[in-house]
């Protein structure tokens, strides 16, 4: 899908060939991982309160492993709901940008 004018991030990442994944599954790790997420964000700055136990890039860099693995389960809940239950991400993708574009949070 183009995007004329606008700025995208492509990032390809790979169908995991070794796990069986379910939507059931998929979903719980889903939050698993936006927990992490959450905890990399507010825990490892010290905003709960606690001692703040990695400082600097390193804490940045823990953002962005629980980010990837938060999108590497949205990708492998693509695949899931495209095998095993026939929902058509593209037309569903289709559908998002209109949302987008609709909602007025991108301009094309
Ligand atoms: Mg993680």
């Amino acid at each position: 899908m183009e995007f004329p004018g606008c700025e995208t991030k492509n990032i390809a990442l790979p169908r995991l060939n070794n796990l069986r994944p379910t939507l059931e599954s998929t979903a719980l790790k889903l939050m698993e991982e936006a927990g992490e997420l959450g905890a990399a964000i507010g825990k490892l700055r010290g905003m709960n309160g606690e001692q703040v136990t990695a400082a600097g890039p390193a804490v940045y860099r823990a953002i962005c492993r629980e980010l990837l693995d938060v999108a590497q389960t949205a990708i492998t809940m693509m695949y899931v709901l495209e095998e095993q239950h026939g929902v058509d991400i593209d037309q569903a993708l289709a559908e998002h940008v209109e949302k987008l574009l609709a909602k007025g949070y991108l301009k094309l």
